[in-house]
Formats: structure tokens, sequence, C-alpha cells
């Protein structure tokens, strides 16, 4: 095969211009990135060996070499790990084949043209954008790899100038070897940063990758005097030099070690290494179990929840070790789907080394285990809430979500998670001094005769504030939930009542108050409701298939209308959500009440006696159910129909 030229795909150039011109300060990362990518390949022939022995080709002495070679100016990155075809070249250096790598270049771009130094850090931290970060400090990147069992050997070479060149080559051991060619301000003595410097790799190298799994080595030029038959130094001898491999990584396992040796800091370093994260975690769950089952885990909740958590492209899951040795990673079995935020890893004599994914499901230790772990991150949650406010409320505002997607995914799952979840959920109120509430805390401020728990829900507070149903509640200074986030009443419908108390939204049916006022307001409203049975019955007729139901409303004070969602079937913001999961099938019954004491209603009698066939009684109930849908954030079908409606109104005013 001749040296083909092959142009990198458009995303990836984009990629390689915003390294090479970057305005990134911390570039040392590179070598945690590279390094890693060697972990993860001798990861693959480890595990593929396991079912291939020949793979291997007698080498089972996994490490990873970093050449520095400061006569070439270059630093190599050399592994025995699963090395690259030809076809896995191109398509694993060549393109940007993540959708996570797609993101992080997107959001680059913006902070580019926001001239926001910070992102950079930030972003490269979170997306891990790996190999590409070489060209952060090279000037060119030359791989020359061999894929185990092939016999072919690759050379790869680009300056990150839009293209790369692919040829074939020779190389005795399997794996890979990345040679950088450092660019002038990153080799020699006088460089602002010197890659080609032992020390500063060995520093790196303690600094990110420690823990990585495999030894990291270099070779040491030491010199010595020379000493004599006593091992004494001989004087004004010239000094000689010898060469020493040194492993520069402890791959101490942190979690193999005694809980009340380790310091804080080692769990954030050990986290951010493994996960290629860069902010410390805001959670540490680090137990050892003994028993029936033995294991060890160390769980982690990331700082921030990450952007991508709830799509498909997110890979949740631990990693599974037996006896310190990788067997997998994102390991789905262990947690619920509603702690897919958890990172971490669980180390056990019980797993096998090259169990499979189907069998791992079925085995029943990982159940067991799952379920300890999941009972252990509950209990911290709960005790957090207790003790610590602050920090909780924290949580919640990254991962509250989660939690309320487990109450509403395990409505029909017949297990007990809705009843472990109910008491970690927070509540914004319409009491605000109040911050957020858990429902145990509404409950105990509830008076006696509310057999209720209210709840509204709207975009934000004010949106709520300014619902025409909330002013009786206020009113009557009667609390009510403030459901702000869209998984919230799903969350609120799913658990059905709390302590006895169900669950009713301001919105939807009759409000069912107990006091001796509203009782007189209801029969109130029965009383008129008989009175104007026509005038309802062709308001009703005249909007036709738009609302379920026309009622003489007992909930509104100063507004002339509101709309109510029928009991049964969804609410209006369910619908809402239902429609953006593009699921329009949900509608919600919609019930048009209005109040029998506002003027607007005298005057609809008295356009009403004129006949309901005339053209302004339309018009006016038109407009009536518009008003009560823009109350509920909905727009009309058709706006201009509706503002010329009002345009014609209003000109009609004296
Ligand atoms: P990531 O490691 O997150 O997949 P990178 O940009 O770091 O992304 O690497 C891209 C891909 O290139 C890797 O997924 C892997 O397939 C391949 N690769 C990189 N370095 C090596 C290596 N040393 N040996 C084998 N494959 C590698
Ligand atoms: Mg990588």
């Amino acid at each position: 095969m001749a040296k083909e030229t092959h142009e990198f795909q458009a995303e990836t150039k984009q990629l390689l211009d915003l390294m090479i011109h970057s305005i990134y300060t911390n570039r040392e990362i590179f070598l945690r990135e590279l390094i890693s990518n060697a972990s993860d390949a001798i990861d693959k022939i480890h595990f593929e060996s396991l079912t291939n022995k020949d793979l291997l080709e007698g080498d089972s002495n996994y490490e990873i070499f970093l050449i520095p070679d400061e006569s070439t100016h270059t630093l190599s990155i050399s592994d025995n790990g699963i090395g690259m075809n030809r076809e896995e070249l191109i398509e694993n250096i060549g393109t940007i084949a993540k959708s996570g790598t797609k993101i992080f270049l997107q959001k680059m771009m913006e902070a580019k043209e926001n001239n926001s130094a910070v992102s950079g850090k930030e972003l490269i931290g979170q997306f891990g954008v790996g190999f590409y970060s070489a060209f952060m400090v090279a000037e060119k990147i030359t791989v020359i790899t061999r894929r185990a069992g092939d016999k072919q050997a690759y050379k790869w070479e680009s300056a990150g100038d839009g293209s790369y060149t692919i040829e074939e080559c020779a190389k005795n051991k399997r794996g890979t070897t990345i040679s950088l060619t450092l660019a002038p301000e990153f080799y020699g003595d006088k460089a602002e940063e010197n890659f080609t410097d032992t020390n500063k790799l060995q520093s790196l190298v303690k600094k990110y990758s420690d823990y990585v799994r495999y030894p990291i080595k270099m070779n040491f030029v030491i010199e010595e005097t020379p000493k004599d038959k006593d091992g004494k130094e001989i004087k004004d001898a010239e000094k000689i030099k010898r060469d020493e491999i040194r492993t520069l990584n402890s791959m101490q396992p942190l979690w193999a070690k005694n809980k009340s040796e380790i310091k804080p800091e080692e769990y954030n370093e050990f986290y951010k290494n493994l996960f290629h994260e860069w902010e410390d975690p805001m959670e540490v769950l680090h137990n050892k179990a003994e028993g029936t089952i033995e294991y060890t885990s160390l769980l982690f909740f990331p700082a921030h929840a990450p952007f991508n958590l709830y799509h498909t492209d997110y890979q949740p899951g631990l990693q599974l070790y037996s006896r310190h040795v990788f067997i997998m990673d994102n390991c789905k079995d262990l947690l619920p789907e509603y702690l897919r935020f958890v990172k971490g890893l669980v180390d056990s004599p019980d797993f096998s080394l090259n169990i499979s994914r189907e069998l791992l499901q079925q085995s029943r230790e990982l159940k067991i285990i799952g379920r300890n772990l999941e009972n252990s991150i509950l209990k911290t949650l709960e005790k957090t809430l207790k003790n610590n406010r602050e920090k909780y409320e924290k949580f919640w505002a990254e991962y509250g979500k989660s939690l309320k997607i487990g109450v509403y995914g395990n409505m029909y799952s017949g297990n007990d998670t809705i009843n472990k979840l109910k008491d970690l959920l927070l509540f914004a109120t319409s009491d605000e001094s109040k911050g957020l509430t858990s429902l145990k805390e509404y409950i105990e401020r509830m008076p006696e005769n509310q057999k209720k728990i209210y709840y509204a829900t709207g975009k934000d507070r004010k949106a709520i504030d300014s619902l025409p149903q909330m002013e009786i509640l206020r009113d009557k200074n009667i609390e009510v939930l403030y459901l702000l986030d869209n998984v919230d009443e799903f969350a609120i419908e799913a658990l059905h009542e709390y302590d006895s108390k169900p669950f009713h939204s301001i919105s939807r049916g009759d409000l069912d108050l107990d006091d001796v006022e509203s009782q007189q307001t209801k029969k109130e409203t029965e009383d008129i409701t008989k009175k104007n049975e026509s005038l309802i019955k062709d308001i009703k007729d005249t909007l036709g298939e738009k609302v379920a139901d026309v009622k003489i409303s007992n909930r509104l004070k100063s507004s002339a209308v509101c709309l109510v969602a029928d009991e049964k079937g969804p609410s209006f913001s369910m619908e809402q959500a239902f429609a953006e999961a593009n699921n329009p099938m949900f509608k919600a019954k919609r019930i048009l009440e209005i109040n029998p004491h506002h003027q607007l209603f005298d005057r609809l009698q008295s356009i009403h006696n004129l006949g309901k066939d005339n053209p302004q009684f339309k018009d006016y109930c038109d407009l009536l159910y518009t008003q009560a849908l823009l109350i509920e954030g909905i727009l009309p079908e058709n706006p201009a129909d509706v503002a010329n409606k009002i345009a014609s109104l209003m000109s009609q005013t004296k």
C-alpha cells in the first residue's frame, strides 16, 4: 500500500483548529489523555485475550512507556495494548464519532465567540476530547500501531493542518506508539513548559495518572560519581551515567485502602482521574461489605449533573473489578435507572473475570450488591437532608429531577422505590419564606381541617402567583406547592397521596375546601348555576368541541374566567409535557369556569338575552375562552382572529 493522504472530517478540522490556537492554558492534560487511551487499549487487549489467548503473542506484561527525547524534541507514549488496524485508525482518529465531542466543539465555538477563556478548561475536562488535545503541544503527531493478531502495522501522521497520511510500516510489538514532535515552546530548558524533562513528566504522571492500573515507565539517566571498592565516592572522578527504568505511578487502588487512611483530597484526585472530571465530587461513599457477599464500593456524585444525563448517549453504570482487576465499564445492572448520575466502582471477588454481560445480569450477587448500594445511597441522602440542608439542596438542584423520575418511573413497578423516595422530594411552595419544602414539612404546617395537599403548576413562581385560581387559596392562607419542573406533576400523580392526604391540583376538579365560608359559596354557586342553566348551555354549545364543560366557578375572586382540567385525565402542564415529548395525544379536558360575581357576567347575561345566535354573544364566548387559555399560558389557535375581535369590541365601547 502506498502512502495515502486523507482529509480530516470537517468537524475534526474545527476541533484541531481550536486545539492549536487554543487560549487554553492547562495544556499539560494532553499527557493524561494519551496515557488514559493507552490504558484503555490495554484493558481491551486484556479483555479480548480472556477468550483468545493467542492475541497476546506471549506478552502479557502490560505497560506504558514514556520516551522523551530532547535531541529530536519528541515525546512518545508507547503501549502494548490492542493497537489499531487501518480502518480503526481512520475511524477512531480521523473522525469525531462521539456526540459528546461534537457538543464539546459547539460549546468551544460559543466560548470562543464570547471570548471567555474560562470555559476551555472546564470543557476539556468535561468532555475528555482526548487524542486531539495533543495538538496543543505538538506540531506533528505520528502514530505507529499494530493491532494484536494482525501482521501489518500502520503509520499515521498529521501536522494538524487538515489532513493526515497513512502508510504501511513495520512494528515488532503489538500496540501503539504515539510520538509528538513538540512545538518550540514545549521543549528545551528555556521552554515555558518542557515536556522532554523527565522530572516534569514524572510529576505530571503522579498528578493525573497515579492510579492507572498499568505501570507507566520511563527511563531516567542517572549521573553518579564512581565509587571505589569500599563504596566511597572517588574524588574528582568524572561522573558516569547509567540508565534506570522507573515506574512512575503507584497503581495502588485507592478503594482497597482503609477508609481511615484516605484523605479527602485523595478521593477527589482519584475520582477526577478515573472519570476524567475536573471538579471534586459533591459526595463520596466508600463501603466495605463482608459476610455472605464480599465487596468494596466507591461511589461518587459528580459536582454537576452532566449536560446529557437524560439523553440516550449518556453512559450510566459503574465499573466492575474483581480483586482489583478491571472487568467492565458502565455496568448498568447494579443501580436503578434513577441513580444513573452516580459514578464509581465495585470490586468483588465474587465477580468472575470473564463473565459476559448477559450472565452478569442474571447474577444473584450483582442483584444483592445493587440493592445494598441503592440503600446506602438513599440513607446518605436522608442523612444529608436531615443534617445538612444546604448540602442537600445543592444535591437537589443537580439531581432532584432524577429522584422525581424515579418516583414516576416506578409507578407501576410494584417495588418499594416510591416509598423510599417520597421523603427525599423537595418542592417550591407559595410561602416563599419556607424555601424548598419536603412533603413532611408541608403536612406539619397544614391546619387540621385541611384534607388535601394543594399544588399548582407553572413555568415559574410568577406564572403561578398570577393564576386566578390562586387568589382564593391565598385569601384563605392555604399553602400551595409550586410545581415548577415538568416532571413534578408526574411524580405527584405517581405518589397519589402522602401520609393519607391526597394531592389536589388547584386547576383541577373541585377544590373541596372544608371551611364554613367555602361550604356557603358552594351552595350559592349551585343556586346561580340553576338560575343560569340556559346561559351556561348556550356558552357550551357555542364553544363546541373546545371545552368539555362550562361551569359557574366558586374559586374565582377578581378574575372573570379560568380554565380547569377535568380531574380525570392529564392536566394542562402534563398536556404540554406530552406535546414536548412529541406525544400530543394526551389532551387535558378543558372546563371553562366563569366568575358569577364579575361585572362581565352581568354583561354576558344581557347579551345572551338578545338571543344566543347574535354575533356578539359568539364573540364574547370566544374571547372568554381565549382569556382563560392565555392565563394558562396556552396560545389560541388563531391569534389574529382573536386580536380582530378584541379590536372590534374596543371600538364599540363609548
Ligand atoms: P476516547 O478515549 O474518549 O474514546 P480519544 O480521542 O482519546 O477518545 O481517542 C479516540 C479513539 O482512538 C479511542 O476511542 C481509541 O479507539 C483510539 N485510540 C486512541 N489511542 C489509542 C491507543 N493508544 N491504542 C488504541 N487505540 C487508541
Ligand atoms: Mg481518551
